[in-house]
């Protein structure tokens, strides 16, 4: 889809393609509006593709005594659980419990008890010293008492993203990456008229007609619509992760442990076929106009934390893969210490300008029907025909039946409605893994094909995640993947070269283990 594609008046302009952005298209698609999403940079190039990937009620909140928060999250997992199969799975937890620091036992069962009761099941369980000693070898036996058991759930963030948008497009909307929107223009009466953007590649200006426009940019909120309520502003923070290679540390299920410094939770977790450690919680001082990255700093204070809990663990930061860092997008009145900021989200509402920001992956239908319920007095009645429809997901036959179960939970989960036209239609040998990742060449030359690549980083970085599974961002396969999706994508040799320049580039300053980098 291009500029000169779209219509000039809309019902609903959304900015911001994230996970707040998407799910707010989805459900304005299907309550009937005609719709349009635009993304500045690429879909889920800012905090969506960059998070710790759980879909969660969040202990934590619940340790911070916000009850209607965490119940929320629980219900909103069960949910996509069930509705994404595939694409959001059950994850196993284990919190080993310490006597020297960190929550006793008693606590963490208070917890994982109203945690169990919110979920309307009971999903936790304890373990005996000897227990976690077996499930994580070379744990910390000090001081270790025991360790807490419980169920949540992973998602890969970029693709439930994409898979909202391109889902969203099936039913009637239209979604634009790399188009920014710099301004808005009011009527006489105040009231939202034109929304005016920016086609960033080709750097040519275009207004649309439109009475509301949903600003879904996260951290970059305020640029759009400087907060209403005076003294709580965003307060950008910055949370980053380092990547190993699973061989390292097998993990069946998420170490989470406390910091000894700041007793701040932290996560080691399987994903993809690789075990990420993370996430830091501190000020984003970055420049907010190029990717993120993670610091020396941030990448000392995760070591420090893993060698306290795995002592004999025999890795260093040299073993490290990739890294990535995303800004949170958080709410802040008075500034406290960032991991004490609340999550929730905010709606504002100024005469069709409806702001959603805060919040969590796990919530982003409750922002996005919160923000649809501000736009409503807007909105004209719905006029779009795909009212009130639904994806219908297509029986999978025996056509399917040639590729395996996990193949097909894979394609089904990330593409949903898709997935069967991918399996009928590619060659079986598309569906073998991609090196040691669990990504699949079919997902490749899919992405090539149909979702809009404008650049290798956004094949690379979000369509697949292999730039961040892969050492040197994947380097070594990047001819390969030329002569995939050479057919698919209109770039001559040229543009290929300087394509895999930037990409290795760009790789190299944001995404490379913080210590090559550095060095
Ligand atoms: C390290 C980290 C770990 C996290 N882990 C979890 C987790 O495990 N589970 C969980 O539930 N939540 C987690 N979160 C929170 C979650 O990731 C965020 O709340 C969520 O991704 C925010 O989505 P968003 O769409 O609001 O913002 P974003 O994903 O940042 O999307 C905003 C988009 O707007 C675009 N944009 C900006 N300006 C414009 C403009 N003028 N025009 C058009 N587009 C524009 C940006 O390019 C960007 O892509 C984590 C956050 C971080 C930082």
């Amino acid at each position: 889809m291009k500029p000169s594609d779209i219509h000039k008046e809309y019902d609903v302009i959304v900015a911001g393609g994230g996970v707040t952005g998407a799910g707010t298209f989805y459900e304005a698609v299907q309550k009937g509006y005609r719709v349009l999403l635009v993304e500045a940079k690429d879909f889920a190039w800012g905090t969506s593709s960059r998070s710790s990937k759980m879909v969660h009620g969040g202990l934590r909140y619940l340790k911070q005594g916000k009850f209607l928060l965490t119940k929320a999250a629980v219900k909103e997992r069960e949910r996509l659980l069930k509705q994404y199969p595939g694409l959001v799975t059950p994850l196993q937890f284990i919190m080993p419990v310490f006597d020297d620091y960190g929550p006793s036992r008693s606590s963490m069962k208070i917890g994982l008890s109203i945690y169990s009761f919110m979920a309307g099941k009971k999903q936790h369980k304890s373990y005996t010293k000897i227990e976690v000693m077996e499930k994580i070898p070379g744990i910390r036996k000090e001081n270790l008492v025991s360790a807490v058991g419980f169920k949540d759930a992973q998602v890969d963030d970029a693709r439930l993203v994409l898979r909202l948008i391109y889902e969203g497009c099936r039913l009637g909307g239209t979604a634009l990456n790399y188009t920014k929107v710099t301004g808005i223009e009011r009527d006489r009466k105040g009231y939202l008229a034109v929304v005016n953007m920016m086609d960033e590649h080709h750097l040519a200006p275009f207004e649309i007609k439109t009475k509301v426009l949903i600003n879904a940019t996260g951290a970059f909120a305020e640029i759009l619509h400087p907060s209403p309520m005076k003294g709580f502003h965003i307060r950008p923070l910055r949370g980053s992760h380092l990547i190993f290679p699973e061989t390292i540390f097998p993990l069946d299920r998420v170490l989470s442990f406390i910091h000894p410094q700041d007793l701040r939770p932290v996560f080691l977790f399987p994903w993809e076929g690789s075990v990420l450690l993370g996430t830091t919680d501190v000020d984003h001082d970055q420049d907010m106009e190029t990717e993120p990255f993670v610091t020396m700093e941030e990448a000392h204070y995760l070591m420090e934390g893993l060698t306290h809990i795995l002592p004999n663990l025999n890795l260093s930061l040299n073993d490290c893969i990739s890294s990535i860092a995303g800004v949170r997008p958080v709410l802040s009145k008075k500034k406290k210490a960032a991991s004490r900021e609340s999550r929730e989200h905010v709606v504002w509402k100024n005469k069709g300008l409806i702001t959603v920001t805060g919040g969590k992956l796990t919530t982003f239908r409750m922002l996005a029907s919160d923000a649809l319920k501000a736009a409503k007095s807007y909105l004209p009645k719905p006029t779009n025909l795909t009212f009130g429809e639904t994806i219908k997901e297509q029986p999978w036959d025996e056509t399917c039946q040639d590729v395996s179960k996990s193949v097909q939970e894979r394609i089904s989960g990330r593409y949903g409605s898709f997935g069967y036209q991918i399996i009928r239609q590619y060659d079986k040998e598309l569906f073998s893994p991609i090196e040691n990742t669990k990504s699949l060449w079919a997902e490749i030359r899919y992405a090539a094909e149909h979702e809009n690549i404008h650049h290798l980083s956004d094949l690379l970085l979000r369509r697949v995640r292999i730039g961040l599974l892969l050492p040197e961002g994947g380097k070594k396969i990047l001819d390969r993947i030329e002569t995939l999706c050479k057919p698919y994508l209109s770039w001559n040799n040229k543009k290929w070269d300087t394509e895999k320049k930037a990409y290795i580039n760009l790789w190299e300053t944001y995404y490379s283990p913080p210590e090559k980098r550095e060095s």
